[in-house]
């Protein structure tokens, strides 16, 4: 119940969206449920109630196998297979996870390696393989530093049709940086097949939208890292989807430092190069919650690269003076929610 209390928080900090005409409120149908951990609110419009209900239902059951399958420390599809990744013996791994691996596997290697689903032994060592945030201390350096020097990454798993193996015993899968933006392209495709064709899919702030919105274009609230509320604001233009990551979602203090959930897998450490949070717009939602924690670990020096890596057109980074850093497209489409604005540093072009 205190999650859910407090993933309410989030969805209502997040700001969402807002702009929508009377008109489009009477033909919008909306639906939440809790899944991976945050509110999953699902909106649709156009169709008659009863598509509206049979997609929300359809998208809970989606939602609800995913929270379980894909997670790291549930025991369930991902679980067994995190167990037998280490014998470094061959297995057969289930269909619902190859095309994670597979995607993920590209979006490491664009990423030079920030992005990185195979360093779940890092990120269970820091205490985030767990419901509820960690206390700390810390873990010890020396284990730290072990994990980072065996180099865990997704080409260590050596993947023949449906076989796996992992040819590093240290290799233990955790797509909490991807799942949600996966799960939502699915849903999105889920509903164009049921024939929704104008929707919103909402995981606590991460989203895709698809089709039209009425005659006003949607507002999307990108919550302020260090503030209660919105620091800015985003017009949706048809299929878009857009992730925030940021070190404000899943930290702990000790002696009076944060520690985060977003971990640098090359120092072994939370992220330490200068985020507080990446926004990230891009057409699918997969790519744009890998490209979110990236660029986050990427920070104000290296973002610009790795966006351009991986294909990102639209970035809005805040680093830890409270400085946003974007590409000019990117300011052409923000619109700023605080006064008085935050000074902004414009980068290159990215396209
Ligand atoms: P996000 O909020 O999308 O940035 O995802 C953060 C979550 O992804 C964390 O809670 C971890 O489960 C996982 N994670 C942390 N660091 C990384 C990383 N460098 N690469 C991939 N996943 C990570
Ligand atoms: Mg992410």
């Amino acid at each position: 119940m205190r999650r859910l209390a407090r993933a309410f928080v989030v969805l209502l900090a997040t700001g969402l969206v807002f702009g929508l005409a009377g008109c489009e409120r009477e033909r919008a149908h909306n639906e939440k449920f809790l899944a991976l951990g945050t509110i999953i609110d699902v909106t649709v419009y156009g169709t008659d109630e009863k598509l509206a209900r049979q997609a929300a239902e359809t998208l809970r059951d989606d939602f609800e196998y995913i929270h379980v399958a894909w997670n790291a420390w549930h025991p369930g599809t991902l679980g067994r297979i995190n167990q037998l990744l280490p014998t470094g013996h061959a297995f057969t791994g289930s269909p619902s996870i190859l095309p994670l691996i597979l995607k993920s596997r590209e979006l490491e290697e664009q990423s030079g390696g920030r992005f990185n689903p195979a360093i779940g032994n890092l990120i269970a060592l820091w205490g985030f393989h767990s419901d509820e945030p960690p206390q700390g201390p810390p873990p010890a350096e020396d284990e730290i530093r072990r994990l980072v020097e065996a180099k865990p990454s997704l080409a260590d798993v050596e993947i023949d049709g449906v076989t796996l193996r992992s040819i590093n015993p240290e290799v233990k899968l955790d797509f909490g940086a991807f799942a949600k933006g996966y799960g939502i392209d699915l849903a999105v495709e889920h509903l164009r097949e049921l024939g929704v064709t104008n929707a919103i899919v909402n995981a606590g702030g991460d989203l895709r939208a698809i089709g039209r919105h009425g005659t006003r274009p949607w507002r999307i609230g990108i919550r302020h890292p260090r503030a209660e509320g919105v620091i800015a604001s985003i017009e949706i233009k048809g299929d878009e989807s857009v992730f925030t990551s940021g070190d404000y979602e899943r930290f702990f203090m000790w002696e009076g430092r944060r520690y985060h959930h977003i971990i640098d897998p090359h120092s072994g450490y939370p992220a330490d190069n200068g985020s507080t949070s990446v926004t990230v717009l891009h057409h699918n939602a997969a790519e744009a919650d890998a490209a979110a924690t990236a660029l986050f670990i990427a920070g104000p020096a290296h973002w610009h690269g790795v966006a351009r890596a991986m294909g990102i057109r639209y970035v809005m980074l805040m680093d830890n003076d409270g400085t946003v850093h974007m590409n000019p497209a990117m300011a052409e489409r923000i619109r700023f929610e605080i006064d008085p604005a935050p000074t902004v540093v414009l980068s290159e072009e990215l396209s």
